[in-house]
């Protein structure tokens, strides 16, 4: 059986006892809140509950790092759509210790590409037509300096509305404690 199977096995009993009534909300966050972190499986239920968010509370958006890799992409839009459209007024960068996308270089992944039999000639010309495949596999070195880069993208964005706050933050996953890196002030 795998996941998907047993997924879908146990929604069936968790939507015909109504199990969903507890987590009914909006679309629009109780705490005007939008986070950007990363993906890492150890933050999914800790993250929420070291921030005591419950469902509703906060826009969550995750990533591979809680990486900015273009101001004008998907990441970015999410942010300015939360910002605009969806009440959201203040914005958490909160990466964490002992991420995945610490020293991760495309030749990691290009290895085990080749490795699982892949064909690489299509990214080969991918690249020869100018996508820069080393960068858009790459990860970081320092997460702290990660979370200032992603923090400086979303302060500097052209569509970013007067007066968000945005700050940057590191999570422990092993203790869930918060380190600020760079707490904004609301201007004066
Ligand atoms: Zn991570």
């Amino acid at each position: 059986m795998s996941s998907i199977d047993q997924i879908m096995e146990f929604n069936q009993q968790f939507v015909k006892s109504k199990q969903y009534e507890k987590y009914r909300t909006t679309r629009y966050p109780n705490k005007k809140l939008v986070i950007l972190t990363c993906m890492d499986t150890r933050l999914t239920e800790m993250l929420p509950r070291a921030l005591n968010l419950s469902n509703g509370d906060a826009k969550i958006i995750k990533n591979a790092g809680a990486v900015i890799s273009h101001p004008f992409g998907s990441i970015m839009r999410s942010i300015i759509v939360s910002l605009y459209q969806l009440q959201a007024e203040e914005v958490a960068v909160i990466g964490h210790y002992d991420c995945g996308m610490t020293g991760l270089r495309a030749n990691m992944i290009m290895d085990k590409a080749k490795e699982n039999g892949l064909d690489l000639s299509q990214i080969e010309a991918a690249a020869y037509a100018g996508i820069d495949i080393d960068k858009w596999l790459e990860g970081f070195d320092d997460v702290e300096d990660n979370v200032r880069h992603s923090v400086e993208i979303i302060k500097r964005h052209p569509l970013l509305p007067k007066n968000t706050l945005v700050h940057g933050l590191v999570i422990s996953p092993e203790t869930g404690e918060l380190t600020m890196i760079e707490k904004d002030e609301p201007y004066q």
